[in-house]
């Protein structure tokens, strides 16, 4: 297990250009996120999805060991700023959240005693504590459809207002039109008339 970390952390740091002890945390979350649904990481297909609680090198860390990315659609970052994740099995619908402990930051110096500082300390522990000395985890049901999040493939309409193409199933319909998130009112952004383009 520990020869897997290593090799993880490699492409964790190379993908970072350094590492950190929030990449080491992560990668160490996914493997434990797999160990406990029991599907094998990083994974080859799509069958673990993962809703992650905080963007940051610590998710990448997590898509690094899990092979849950949000580019193949298998990561979600839902952002509640922590460091917490919640890893699903899609077939079985099992969903289990995983969260580091506050106490592991302390217990840091005992795995690396002679660290010249903190980030150092747990840069090197996050690497060798036992799992139970990092995380916990609960079983936890879904509030969201994971069936509405992946949608279907390939799947897309446009806009009857504005003409923008609209995928995975996200157009609001009202009054029979089909509308996007902007059009339907609901959205990040406004537009600056004047300096835009047509
Ligand atoms: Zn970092
Ligand atoms: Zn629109």
């Amino acid at each position: 297990m520990l020869v897997n970390v290593e090799k993880l952390l490699e492409k964790s740091a190379n993908l970072h250009t350094h590492l950190c002890p929030r990449q080491v945390l992560g990668v160490r979350m996914g493997l434990f996120g797999g160990q406990i649904l029991d599907l094998p990481v990083p994974q080859k297909n799509k069958r673990m999805f993962v809703f992650m609680e905080t963007d940051g090198c610590g998710a990448d860390g997590v898509s690094i060991a899990t092979g849950c990315w949000i580019g193949k659609r298998t990561m979600r970052v839902v952002d509640f700023g922590k460091m917490a994740a919640t890893f699903v099995d899609s077939l079985t619908e099992q969903a289990i959240r995983v969260i580091p402990l506050a106490t592991a930051r302390k217990r840091a110096w005992d795995y690396a005693p002679s660290a010249s500082d903190r980030w150092s300390a747990q840069l090197s522990a996050y690497q060798q504590m036992p799992d139970e000395e990092l995380f916990t985890y609960q079983y936890v049901t879904l509030a969201v459809s994971l069936r509405y999040i992946l949608s279907r493939h390939g799947y897309r309409v446009n806009c009857e207002i504005c003409g923008e193409e609209i995928m995975n199933e996200r157009e609001i319909i009202r009054e029979e039109t089909v509308m996007c998130q902007f059009c339907a009112g609901s959205c990040y952004y406004s537009i600056k008339e004047q300096e835009s383009k047509k």
